[in-house]
Parts: structure tokens; C-alpha cells; sequence
């Protein structure tokens, strides 16, 4: 297995936990872009958002939900935000479909090009 979150799924690399359940797993993010910075991953690999499929898009809901109860014990109620990175061009660096959730901070909001 040569996944890096599949091996942190499996204990094979140390990660902090956030939740976890039968379907999802979330941990901090190591290089945190916010005062809070968490990921979280389906436990069955799936290479990104445009891997998901009629027939494993289940996981997704499973996902927000677990986002929704981390936002809501962790009282992020002044707003967070979620994002996945598909690609190369969006900086994809883990070929492991995950959603970012960043909060803690207030955001702005540009789609940065690099131009
Ligand atoms: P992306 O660039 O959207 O593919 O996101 C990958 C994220 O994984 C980055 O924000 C990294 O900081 C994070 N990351 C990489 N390795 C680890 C690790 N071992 N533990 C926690 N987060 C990691
Ligand atoms: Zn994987």
C-alpha cells in the first residue's frame, strides 16, 4: 500500500485524530493554513473528486455529516470552511480524496491563480 492516507488510516503513520467512525476518518492537518485545520478521508481509497462515482458516492454525505458534527462540537459557529483540491492544477499533493476543513479565522475569498 502505497497511499500515505491509507497508511494513516492504518496506523501505519502517527496522525491526531478528530473523529472517526465506521466510514470516515479526520485528523489535523500537519502544515495547518488556520487556527483550525482538520481532513477528512473516506476509509476505502479513492483517488479524488473525480474518482466519485453513482457508485461510492455515499461517502460524501458520510463526510459532511462528519464535518457537521466536528463544526458542531468544536462551536465553529461563526463559519468554517470545506475544500477539496482535484488535480494538479488545484495542488492535489495526496491522491487520497479528502475535504479539508479550515476555521478559526475570518477567510477571504479568491480563486488564486498564480498569474
Ligand atoms: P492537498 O494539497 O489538497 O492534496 O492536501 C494534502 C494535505 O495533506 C496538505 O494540507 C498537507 O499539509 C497534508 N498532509 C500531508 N502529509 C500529512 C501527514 N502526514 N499528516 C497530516 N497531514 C498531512
Ligand atoms: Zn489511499
Amino acid at each position: 500500500m502505497e497511499c500515505l492516507f491509507c497508511k494513516i488510516i492504518a496506523g501505519e503513520i502517527p496522525s491526531t485524530k478528530v473523529y472517526e467512525d465506521e466510514f470516515v476518518y479526520a485528523f489535523k492537518d500537519i502544515n495547518p493554513i488556520a487556527p483550525i485545520h482538520y481532513l477528512f478521508i473516506p476509509k476505502t481509497h479513492i483517488s479524488g473528486a473525480s474518482a466519485i462515482t453513482p457508485e461510492n458516492a455515499e461517502i460524501v454525505g458520510k463526510i459532511f455529516t462528519a464535518i457537521a458534527k466536528v463544526a458542531a462540537a468544536e462551536k465553529l459557529d461563526s463559519g468554517f470552511r470545506v475544500i477539496t483540491n482535484c488535480g494538479e492544477d488545484a495542488g492535489q499533493t495526496v491522491p487520497h480524496l479528502h475535504f479539508h476543513l479550515i476555521a478559526g479565522t475570518k477567510m477571504g475569498w479568491s480563486a488564486e491563480t498564480g498569474a
